[in-house]
């Protein structure tokens, strides 16, 4: 029978957490659908999300605009 892993260790006695999350989250830009909706000459169109492109989930850092997804910007 398997031995049930215990918990070792304690965590940090840190109150605080990190401000900024370490990894990948859902993106708030296109609410985790990976598609948005662009005006294109009055129209409601669905693109991929240029923020996760198209993943649904945004990595901290990654700057959509910095990348150049944005060309009006
Ligand atoms: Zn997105």
């Amino acid at each position: 029978m398997p031995t049930p892993a215990k918990p070792n260790g304690r965590r940090g006695a840190n109150a605080k957490a990190p401000e900024e999350p370490a990894g990948p989250q859902p993106c708030s830009a296109c609410r985790a659908t990976g598609n948005v909706f662009a005006n294109r000459a009055g129209e409601q169109v669905s693109v991929a999300c240029p923020w996760c492109q198209g993943s649904g989930s945004w990595s901290p850092g990654f700057d959509a605009q910095d990348a150049g997804v944005f060309p009006g910007a």
